[in-house]
């Protein structure tokens, strides 16, 4: 998993430095970037169903979701790239924030935030 992020985030960086775009990559950037690649995911799925919001009804929303999510992923390896943040171990650590908080006898079935 780890070589295979390494292998993205180096495409992604060498795609934006083939264009230049290095500085347009500020951390701010890349955020505000990220945020708006996550509000076109929600935008398919405003005013969905529960049922509709599986989009197995919809071929083209299914290819949409997938594209903003991949959106999502791509600002998210360039904004850890750029902040020098290693995704793995980030994502390892808030992993064990999350089952101290969320200790499974007091979460089981329990979708309260704590
Ligand atoms: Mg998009």
């Amino acid at each position: 998993l780890s070589s295979d992020i390494d292998r993205l985030q180096d495409a992604v960086r060498a795609f934006a430095e083939a264009r230049d775009w290095e500085q347009f990559h500020t951390p701010k950037n890349l955020a505000m970037a990220l945020a708006a690649e996550a509000g076109e995911l929600l935008e398919i799925f405003q005013w969905l169903t529960p049922e509709e919001s599986r989009l197995e009804a919809s071929e083209s929303a299914f290819e949409s979701a997938r594209s903003e999510i991949a959106d999502v992923l791509i600002y998210a390896l360039r904004l850890t790239d750029v902040l020098q943040i290693d995704l793995v171990e980030a994502i390892e650590a808030k992993m064990q924030m999350n089952a101290s908080r969320y200790p499974v006898q007091l979460a089981k079935g329990n979708a309260a935030k704590r």
